[in-house]
C-alpha cells in the first residue's frame, strides 16, 4: 500500500509468565461477574425490555452466561430510519477522519485484549490459543481497511460514493474478528451500519460495539440490534432502506436471504467442505501436524477447517502414518475453555443433525481410526474423531458437519485426489502436502478453491498476507476477499473523475 505501512498485530506470547497471570485474572473476573444484561441500542438509546434471549457457556451447560434483549419490529424500523438520517453526514466525513477512528478502534481493541478474550471464553467456549489470534485479526482488519481504502481513494482521481445502510450479520465461530472486519470495512467506505450479532454470540458483538463507540464512531452511525430470526430479522435484510448485507454463515442462510429478495446486494462468505491432499511425496510428520491443526482447531468449527484428508494409497496403507495421525489427534487436550491447557474445547451447542450424525454413526464401509467420545459428561465437549474408508461421493464427503471430525479418503493418484477434492459444491479452502514441485504445479493449476494452501494448515488466514474467501457455493456477491485490498472497494460506488485532456 503506497505510503501506508501496515504491520500485522502480533499474538500474545504465552511463554511470558506475566501474560499468563494477566489473562488468568481477566478470565477470573469475567467468570465471577454477574450475567450481563445486553440491550438493543438504537441511536444511542439502550432498550432493555425483558431480556428474553439467553447466552450460554458451552463449557458449563445449563449456566446462563448472559441475557439479551431482542428487537421488536418497531425497533428495526427505527434503526433503519436513524441509519438513513445518519448516512447524510457520515457519508461526507473525510477519509482521514474515518481512518483516524479505525486507528483509534484498533488501539482500544489492543488495550482491551484480555477482556475481549475473557468474553470469548464465556461466549462460545474458545480456547486461549484460538481466541488470542482472533483479536490480532480484528486489530489487523481495522488498521488494514483504513489503509487500503485510504491508499485507493486519497491517492487517485476516483471518487468513492458510499451506498447507505449496511446490515452486518456475522457468525458465532469468529464472534469478534468477523463482525469487526465487516463493520469497519462498511464504515470506512462511508456507509452506516446496523450490527445484528449472531444469536449464539451476542456478548462478543456487544463488547465490540461498545469499543467502537468508545473509539468515537457515532451511535447513530453504528447501531446494535440483536433481532430474532423471524419476520423481524427478515425486515432488516429485505428493507428498501438496506443498501447491502454482509453475511458470514451457512450457504442455506445466504440462499434464504436471496429467496426473500433476489436483488439483494449480498456480500456473503458461506459454507465449505474443505480437504487436504497428502501425496506419496509429502513430509509425513509435517502433514500430520498440519492436518490435525486444520481439522481440530476450534473443535473443527471454522469455515476453513479441513474435514477430509485425501491420501495417496502408499501413505494411506502405511500403518506408521495412521498410528502417528491417531496419536497426534488423541494427544490433544480436550476440556473446558476455562482450563488454559485445553486445546479442543466444547462445540457451540450439543451436536444436532449433521454433526450428531458424524459423531455417532459410520456409513458404508467406514471405520473409526479414533472414535469420538463425550468428555466430562458435557454434551458439548467431544474428543476428536477420525473416520477411515470414506468413499468419494458419500454422505460424509458431501456434508458440512462443522465439528471435531475428520474423514480419510484413499486414492490411487494425485489426479484422482484432485478430482475428489474438486468434487464439491463448495470451494473455500484446500490444501496439499507434497515436496514434489511438479505435483504442486499440477495442483495449483487445477484446484478449485479460494484459498489454496501448500504444505501448511488450511486455517488461520492472516490479513493482507492471505486474503480470505472462496469460490462456488462458498461465496455470494462480488467475491472479494476479507483482509484483501479490494474488500472495501466493493462496498461503495466509484466515480472516475476526468478533466479535459
Ligand atoms: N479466516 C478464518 C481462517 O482462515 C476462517 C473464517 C471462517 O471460519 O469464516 O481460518
Amino acid at each position: 500500500l503506497p505510503g501506508q505501512p501496515f504491520i500485522n498485530e502480533p499474538d500474545t506470547d504465552w511463554t511470558v509468565p506475566a501474560n499468563r497471570t494477566w489473562i488468568h485474572d481477566c478470565r477470573e473476573r469475567r467468570l465471577a461477574a454477574e450475567p450481563e444484561q445486553i440491550p438493543v441500542v438504537i441511536d444511542g438509546e439502550e432498550i432493555g425490555y425483558d431480556f428474553r434471549g439467553t447466552g450460554s457457556d458451552p463449557s458449563r451447560p445449563g449456566v446462563v452466561a448472559y441475557r439479551y434483549a431482542l428487537a421488536k419490529m418497531s425497533d428495526v424500523n427505527n434503526a433503519l430510519d436513524v441509519s438513513e438520517r445518519a448516512f447524510a453526514d457520515w457519508s461526507k466525513t473525510s477519509i482521514d477522519e474515518r481512518k483516524a477512528l479505525l486507528d483509534k478502534a484498533a488501539a482500544l481493541i489492543a488495550a482491551e485484549r484480555g477482556e475481549i478474550l475473557a468474553a470469548m471464553t464465556l461466549d462460545g467456549g474458545k480456547s486461549i490459543v484460538e481466541a488470542d489470534p482472533e483479536i490480532s485479526e480484528a486489530i489487523d482488519f481495522a488498521t488494514y481497511y483504513a489503509r487500503s481504502f485510504d491508499a485507493l481513494v486519497n491517492h487517485s482521481d476516483v471518487e468513492a460514493q458510499p451506498l447507505g445502510t449496511f446490515v452486518v450479520a456475522p457468525p458465532w465461530n469468529f464472534p469478534f474478528a468477523i463482525p469487526c472486519g465487516g463493520v469497519l470495512a462498511a464504515l470506512m467506505a462511508g456507509n452506516t451500519v446496523i450490527l445484528k450479532p449472531a444469536p449464539q454470540a451476542v456478548l462478543c458483538g456487544w463488547v465490540l460495539a461498545q469499543l467502537l463507540w468508545k473509539a468515537g464512531i457515532p451511535k447513530d452511525v453504528l447501531q446494535f440490534v440483536p433481532a430474532p430470526d423471524n419476520e423481524i430479522g427478515k425486515r432488516l435484510i429485505t428493507s428498501e432502506k438496506t443498501a447491502g448485507v454482509i453475511l458470514t454463515g451457512a450457504f442455506d442462510t445466504a440462499k434464504l436471504f436471496q429467496s426473500w429478495k433476489p436483488e439483494l446486494n449480498l456480500y456473503a462468505e458461506t459454507s465449505g467442505k474443505n480437504s487436504l491432499i497428502i501425496t506419496g511425496a509429502a513430509d509425513l510428520d509435517l502433514a500430520v501436524k498440519d492436518l490435525v491443526r486444520s481439522a481440530f482447531g476450534n473443535a473443527g468449527q471454522k469455515c476453513s477447517a479441513a474435514s477430509i484428508a485425501i491420501i495417496e494409497a502408499e501413505v494411506y496403507d502405511n500403518p506408521i502414518f495412521m498410528q502417528q495421525l491417531k496419536d497426534a489427534a488423541e494427544s490433544l487436550a480436550v476440556g473446558s475453555a476455562w482450563d488454559p491447557a485445553s486445546v479442543v474445547t466444547p462445540v457451540i451447542q450439543a451436536p444436532e443433525e449433521n454433526l450428531s450424525e458424524a459423531l455417532h454413526s459410520l456409513k458404508d464401509g467406514e471405520e473409526w481410526l479414533l472414535e469420538p467420545t463425550m468428555v466430562d459428561n458435557n454434551p458439548c465437549l467431544w474428543s476428536p474423531g477420525i473416520r477411515t474408508g470414506v468413499k468419494p461421493g458419500s454422505w460424509y464427503h458431501r456434508t458440512e458437519c462443522f465439528g471435531p471430525v475428520l474423514g480419510l479418503i484413499r486414492v490411487e493418484s494425485l489426479e484422482e485426489a484432485i478430482a475428489v477434492q474438486n468434487d464439491s459444491q463448495f470451494g473455500l479452502t484446500g490444501g496439499i502436502h507434497s515436496l514434489d514441485p511438479r505435483e504442486i504445479a499440477i495442483w495449483r493449476e487445477k484446484v478449485e478453491v479460494g484459498n489454496a494452501y501448500i504444505n501448511r494448515s488450511t486455517t488461520g488466514a492472516i490479513v493482507n498476507r492471505q486474503p480470505f474467501g472462496g469460490w462456488k457455493n462458498s461465496v455470494f456477491g462480488p467475491g472479494t476477499k476479507a483482509g484483501g485490498p479490494n474488500y472495501t472497494l466493493t462496498l461503495c460506488r466509484w466515480e472516475q473523475v476526468a478533466l479535459p485532456s
